[in-house]
């Protein structure tokens, strides 16, 4: 996935000059810091706010959209994965664990996908009093494709790819609805995070506006399917082709 950006110098000038909104595509990062040059010579950096489960769901969505639907199904994955992680997080701060220690936990499971999932549906039955739905039905799916190679077709990746946005919608919402007070403790460690490497260089904000969204209130509709994703980002594709340079 490629992220488009604008260098914010040429698209408000201050000297007079016409303003000028060039989309420059950059390819999505870990750090979500992106950093370009413009024809100008202007040092352009921006900063990502979304969180990780946000982004990977954006990336399999692009996948589709570019036809890679193997990466969609994994990307897909890994948000679900990620989004499970943020849970356990939220919910550790609003029992008030320290960061910290959450951190050490963490780690004895951070490179198991299996033990994170014990982790994740701890956290949920002691704090929501209730046992999480979970994706017995696409586990074998998965597995074969990303164990066993499987190619699937992109009805498959689009049907997979929902059935995980089912997954992550409800429980998003309910916790912004009753933890948003530690989701946005937590959002501002991570932005702190990000920002600290920059030190005095001017930056933006961005949030690329992704179909899983913390940003996007309980009260705005919140996506069903990725259908209208899909539509809104060949748009943004056919849009950065006619003004990218
Ligand atoms: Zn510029």
């Amino acid at each position: 996935m490629k992220l488009p950006m604008v260098c914010m110098q040429c698209a408000f000038p201050t000297n007079g000059e016409a303003p000028d909104s060039t989309l420059y595509s950059l390819p999505v990062r870990e750090d979500s810091v992106y950093e370009f040059t413009c024809p100008r010579g202007h040092q352009a950096v921006t900063v990502i706010q979304e969180e990780k489960f946000e982004i990977l769901f954006e990336i399999a969505i692009n996948a589709i959209v570019d036809g890679y639907y193997r990466d969609a199904v994994a990307s897909a994955t890994s948000s679900l994965e990620r989004f499970y992680e943020f849970l356990v997080r939220v919910i550790c701060h609003a029992h008030e664990v320290p960061i910290e220690e959450f951190g050490k936990a963490w780690k004895s499971v951070a490179k198991q996908s299996e033990r994170q999932l014990g982790m994740f549906l701890a956290a949920h039955i002691l704090h929501f009093k209730k046992a999480p739905e979970l994706n017995g039905d696409q586990a074998s799916f998965r597995n074969d494709v990303i164990h066993k190679g499987l190619i699937p077709t992109k009805d498959q990746a689009i049907k997979y790819t929902n059935d995980i946005l089912g997954l992550i919608r409800p429980l998003l919402i309910e916790v912004k609805t009753s933890l948003n007070e530690s989701v946005q403790a937590l959002a501002m460690v991570r932005l702190k995070e990000r920002h600290s490497r920059l030190g005095e260089t001017p930056r933006a904000s961005m949030v690329i506006g992704s179909t899983v969204s913390l940003t996007l209130s309980v009260t705005e509709p919140h996506p069903t399917s990725i259908e209208l994703s899909l539509k809104r980002i060949e748009e943004r594709k056919a849009e950065v082709s006619k003004r990218a340079k």
